[in-house]
């Protein structure tokens, strides 16, 4: 499949996730690479996977992506002594989710343009994804967005950067019912092709495979400022940055080992340890973009162990969905993976631990992450991913800290903006007479 129709889709046409067929092999060109800037090393990276745009367009596409970062370095690392810190979270939504959905919108742009196309994008939200999502595609051409989230049950500073986005192809729809009534209207609408196909409707879900691709370049970034092949701790939820990291390993860039940190919906920490994927009930956390128990990524990682036998994933991802339960039967998962599980009160430690000793504020994703680090070091110093700025969470950063600490001016500025949004009843009819009403065609 060709890469903008791989963009375009989303997933593959039997419902399963798409990955390349093959990585290609770079460590002939690590030497050359160490001297690339951010976006340069990007724009190779990109160049490599990318069958069907044009070099220079692709180049330009992602320098301009970047350059929404209100940093020098884009992805800039910071050295705490015991670990270092791989800022992801410099982007105009302040999480590492900018770094994918900031180059997707573009590519949706891009390719629209190229066909003459049009997109109305539908997503639900109960986090970061959906104003990630908004600031991807706001004002571009062809293409308007629609956002589901739970009314009055989001965090008021998520809705606001969600609701104060001004352009006119931003649709934000506050509906009165739960994450889960507007993940099912979603289900709905999607599920009636006449539907989607006549309103030409897409999704920015985590299983898009330029979401991924986006996001392998600061594993490179990384590993080239290191001496030693490096460890990078990834705090998870749907095993989407983490899987962009073991597929950095699959391209021979040196990786020694991963940590990966789940809080306590903890599927793959206990899949890692024991072999056993096994769904338990959703906890709400002090890091709720975790607060997952069915990793929508994982399907790749299975790709990966089992030699790229699709059968076999298939029948592993069938035991799943029929048992709630399914085992890998032989062996450790992957001798890179190092899993654990870290509770809130740990987490809430950290965070106070590292504001104590190093005077920084670390968001409670990349908390939980920090604590793994810590719970599983072998005297290297590892890159942990910091997955989001500490504003973004300021009742927990703060409460955890014991004083008012967590600020950035983007989001304060936030309060005093004008809202746009439209509440709905929790009701699929509703939404879709919408979506009929606002949708380019
Ligand atoms: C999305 C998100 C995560 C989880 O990332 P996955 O790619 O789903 O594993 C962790 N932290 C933050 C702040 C996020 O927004």
């Amino acid at each position: 499949m060709p890469f903008t129709e791989a963009v375009l889709t989303g997933l593959a046409p039997d419902g399963g996730l798409l990955v390349p067929e093959r990585f290609p092999d770079v460590r002939d060109r690590l030497d050359a690479w160490r001297r690339l800037s951010y976006v340069e090393l990007a724009q190779e990276i990109f160049r490599l996977y990318v069958d069907d745009v044009p070099g220079e367009d692709l180049d330009h596409l992602i320098a301009d992506a970047f350059a929404t970062f209100d940093h020098p370095d884009v992805v800039p690392v910071v050295d705490l002594g015991d670990f270092k810190l791989l800022e992801l979270f410099h982007g105009p939504t302040l999480s590492f989710k900018d770094v994918a959905l900031q180059v997707l919108g573009r590519l949706f742009e891009y390719i629209l343009k190229a066909s003459g196309g049009r997109l109305n994008i539908m997503g639900a939200t109960s986090g970061d994804t959906g104003s990630a999502a908004i600031h991807g595609v706001r004002g571009r051409a062809n293409i308007r967005i629609f956002v589901l989230y739970p009314n009055g049950k989001t965090s008021r500073l998520q809705e606001l950067q969600m609701t104060t986005v001004p352009d006119a192809n931003v649709y934000c729809l506050a509906i009165d019912g739960s994450f889960d009534d507007c993940q099912t209207i979603l289900k709905t609408i999607f599920g009636d092709l006449g539907f989607k196909s006549r309103y030409q409707l897409g999704a920015v879900n985590s299983m898009n495979w330029a979401r991924v691709l986006a996001q392998m370049s600061y594993y490179v970034y990384a590993a080239l400022k290191s001496t030693e092949p490096p460890t990078f701790v990834v705090p998870t939820g749907n095993f989407g940055n983490i899987f962009a990291g073991l597929a950095v390993s699959e391209m021979g860039v040196p990786i020694d080992r991963f940590v990966l940190a789940t809080n306590e919906n903890d599927i793959l920490a206990r899949f890692f340890q024991t072999g056993v994927y096994r769904r338990g009930p959703v906890r709400y956390t002090l890091s709720p973009s975790m607060d997952i128990q069915i990793a929508s990524n994982f399907e790749r990682f299975l790709y990966l162990r089992f030699r790229h036998d699709a059968e076999r994933v298939r029948a592993f991802m069938a035991d799943f969905a029929a048992a709630g339960e399914a085992s890998l039967g032989d062996g450790v998962p992957d001798e890179r993976i190092t899993a654990v599980a870290i509770d809130d009160a740990v987490t809430a430690r950290t965070i106070h631990d590292v504001y104590d000793r190093d005077g920084y504020i670390v968001d409670p994703h990349t908390a939980v992450g920090i604590a793994a680090a810590r719970q599983t070091t072998n005297g290297a110093v590892p890159f942990c991913m910091a997955a989001a700025h500490p504003a973004k969470f300021p009742e927990s950063v703060d409460a955890a800290i014991g004083k008012p600490t967590a600020r950035h001016p983007t989001l304060d500025a936030l309060s005093t903006a004008p809202e746009r949004r439209t509440v709905l009843p929790a009701d699929k009819d509703a939404v879709a007479d919408f979506v009929r009403a606002h949708a380019t065609a």
